[in-house]
């Protein structure tokens, strides 16, 4: 199973997620998906293959700055497309992909309640939700995925998109993630990645800042940051890695 997110890839987004998601094959996976957001947000998965996800993009066609990616190892809910992530809130305008296993969902699935109708059985959906919720309570939404993020037990790698903002989220516990830092200054736009392991993304860059248990990153055109969950600085080192893609 593995995770991937881009920005600042322009109209190659979509691309760079489905090949980052084919050089996570290895890891295993039972299903696969894309979120690609700007204005709004457009999702494609499937159970099956990266090529039958590569068929199912070159179809539906799923365009946006922001991108979020995921192969899908099964823990609750059996590979079925309903159950492939990304997954989304009520509005559709937030998307979700996991890897790991949400130990409280049930206890957040019923505090969440009626109001918010499933559309899968998996542990990740209760993550959009909770997203969902602290951002029609007012929250900005770095911290409604701060607040969304900090309520989970168990592991957890997960990365998020946002209709209309501009920025991929992602925190961990217990989940391999690691950025990479695209950007040399001299291209059109600054480049950032996220993922389970460096070779997602290791043809563009050989920059990376691994995330350690309990931290939070943010990607966006303008740089990235990381910090713990809560908000707390964190020293973060830049590595460069030596092997060739
Ligand atoms: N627990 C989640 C699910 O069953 C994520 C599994 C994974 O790590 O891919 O959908």
């Amino acid at each position: 199973c593995g995770i991937i997110g881009c920005v600042g890839r322009g109209t190659e987004t979509t691309d760079v997620l489905v090949d980052g998601l084919s050089t996570l094959e290895y890891r295993g996976y039972d299903s696969a998906g894309v979120a690609l957001a700007d204005g709004d947000i457009e999702v494609t998965k499937r159970s099956g293959t990266i090529d039958d996800l590569r068929e199912a993009v070159a179809a539906e066609g799923p365009a946006g700055e922001f991108g979020i990616g995921h192969t899908r190892w099964s823990t609750h809910g059996p590979p079925t497309d309903e159950n492939a992530h990304p997954h989304t809130d009520c509005t559709g305008d937030v998307a979700v992909v996991h890897n790991g296993i949400i130990e409280n969902y049930q206890e957040l699935r019923d505090e969440l309640g009626a109001d918010h109708e499933f559309k899968s059985e998996t542990d990740t959906e209760v993550v959009p939700h909770l997203i969902e919720e602290a951002l029609e309570a007012g929250a900005d939404p770095e911290t409604a995925v701060r607040e969304a993020v900090s309520r989970l037990e168990g592991s957890f790698a997960v990365a998020v998109v946002i209709a209309g903002t501009e920025s991929v989220f992602a925190a961990r516990h217990d989940s391999p993630l690691v950025l990479g830092l695209g950007s040399d200054g001299e291209g059109p736009t600054d480049a950032y990645y996220l993922a389970s392991d460096v070779p997602a993304f290791r043809a563009y860059t050989d920059r990376v800042v691994y995330l350690e248990d309990g931290e939070f990153a943010r990607l966006s055109p303008d740089g990235w940051t990381v910090t713990t969950i809560d908000g707390e600085p964190v020293e973060k080192t830049v590595d460069v890695v030596e092997w060739d893609p």
